[in-house]
């Protein structure tokens, strides 16, 4: 996510060109979408009607889930994330900004489980289920017999989603449906277990295995649906819409709906990039779609390529930036009529960099939060860099990562520690300069330590080995050593733990 206390710190002028280029949207042609036979992972099969009167949308959601774990397993469990707006206690509004958040009060968004239907092994069976958790955000499936290793189980879901009157990853404005975390999503299996953690306040609280999906979502013909993985097909029928999306080797699957949209599109190495803006706001949403093409060419080249078809730049009522696979939100307070406008470009370019760290790199957002997010506030650097020059970068990384990791080292409010959970941190005020600056300023002097070929061939041969999986802090410290053959301990070890 984006931080949008950071922007209180640019100071900078950067001697931006504005060099918009676009063309107006098209949608594809029809695809028809096949079951596959023989799965290697978890498969969602969603199909959803979102009725915009009342704010409901009714789900068939049918799960392949693949145990690609080594042990057999009794029991899923599965996110509903949604559930943490029922209450104010628990709804997880950004930077302690209720207001802003819910500016017609608060009114709950979760979801009605309505059944839940299993076939495993041919056998068809109704199964028990409970909800757990602080907010009541895990969905715990007793299976009836054991889900051998390399099983598959097909798990069919049937739920009526309340969507909350919210500003947020999750909830509806005017004109505007934001859903984010909106289905029960698989919890994640590792060395430690079942991972279950509640929906934090604090950071980006998710975690999950890249998944395929095939998405339907059906709409008025008044909406314009932006969303993860790539758009199939559009129909239209008696004033409504069917929009139809695939997306593979995804670890979630989000979509805004508007009746506010214009597209503007272009064509990237091979990925079609596309900016959802408000009409009135061509500007701004000319200048997106800029810096998302921008973005993704010197993140391809930099990182190693972005593998999906689509990358989706989605002005909506957010307090800052949200990165989903394939597509990020950015707040519809940057987008106006300036040129050159820095929260938008910086957003944008910070949510684009997530597509790498968190998207096709996996990492438990909860627990290790610094994988992605310090990876991503040191792409902005990375990206002013070689858009603009060395100059404006170290301008720029000055008077923000510096500066904020200085102010608050000199708060004594933090401990400095990158390395920990999310229930380990005291506010935002403690979580952005460490997760966010700290750990950016680490990378600064990694890459000053080994140089700059060794910094970004380790970044390269990072993203390409742990490309659609979960990457853990050791396996990044690993992958620096293997490439530049020192121990690393020493360096990492003050950095991430303060030891
Ligand atoms: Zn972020």
């Amino acid at each position: 996510m984006g931080n949008h206390k950071r922007f209180l710190a640019i100071i900078l002028i950067l001697a931006l060109l504005f060099s918009g280029c676009s063309i107006i949207s098209k949608v594809r042609g029809n695809t028809k979408v096949n079951i596959e036979q023989s799965l290697d992972k978890n498969k969602y099969i969603i199909k959803a009607d979102l009725d915009e009167a009342n704010k409901i949308m009714t789900v068939t959601q049918t799960v392949h889930y693949k145990n690609n774990e080594n042990v057999d397993l009794n029991e899923l469990y599965f996110h509903v994330y949604t559930n943490a707006f029922k209450s104010k206690e628990t709804a997880p509004f950004l930077f302690d900004d209720f207001n802003n958040a819910y500016k017609s009060g608060f009114s709950p968004g979760f979801t009605e489980l309505e059944s839940i239907k299993m076939t495993q092994k041919d056998i068809a069976s109704n199964l028990q289920y409970r909800f757990e958790g602080e907010g009541q955000t895990i969905l715990k499936l007793e299976l009836p017999s054991s889900l051998k290793v390399g099983e598959i189980a097909v798990i069919e879901m049937k739920y009526k989603v309340h969507i909350p009157p919210a500003g947020e990853r999750f909830g509806y404005n005017e004109g505007s449906f934001n859903l984010g975390n909106w289905y029960p999503v698989a919890a994640v299996y590792d060395e430690s277990g079942w991972n279950l953690d509640k929906y934090f306040a604090i950071g980006d609280p998710f975690y999950s295995d890249t998944s395929d999906y095939e998405v339907t979502i059906n709409t008025s013909d008044k909406l314009i649906v932006a969303a993860s993985g790539e758009l199939l097909s559009k129909n239209a029928e008696a004033a409504k819409l069917q929009w139809q999306f695939k997306a593979e080797n995804m670890r979630d699957f989000a979509f805004v709906a508007s009746d506010k949209f214009k597209i503007l599109e272009k064509n990237v190495d091979g990925t079609q990039v596309k900016s959802y803006f408000y009409s009135g706001d061509e500007i701004a949403g000319e200048e997106a779609l800029d810096y998302g093409v921008k973005s993704l060419r010197t993140f391809n080249d930099l990182f190693g390529k972005y593998p999906y078809p689509s990358f989706s730049v989605v002005q909506t009522e957010f307090p800052s930036g949200m990165e989903y696979p394939g597509i990020v939100y950015i707040s519809d307070k940057y987008y106006n009529k300036d040129t050159n406008n820095l929260p938008l470009i910086i957003t944008i370019v910070h949510e684009a960099a997530h597509q790498w760290w968190y998207g096709i790199v996996g990492n438990d957002q909860v627990d290790e939060a610094w994988l992605d997010e310090s990876f991503a506030a040191y792409s902005e650097t990375i990206f002013i860099e070689k858009e603009f020059g060395r100059q404006p970068a170290q301008g720029y990384f000055e008077d923000t990562v510096k500066q904020s990791v200085e102010e608050a080292i000199s708060s004594k409010q933090i401990d400095g520690v990158i390395v920990k959970s999310l229930k380990d941190f005291k506010s935002w005020d403690d979580y952005g300069p460490t997760v966010y600056d700290g750990g950016a300023l680490m990378l600064s002097q990694l890459r000053e330590k080994l140089g700059d070929k060794m910094f970004f061939d380790i970044l390269k041969r990072y993203v390409s080995e742990y490309k659609y999986k979960i990457a853990k802090t050791q396996d990044f410290v690993d992958v620096c050593e293997k490439v530049s053959g020192q121990k690393l301990d020493g360096f990492f070890k003050p950095w991430l733990e303060k030891k």
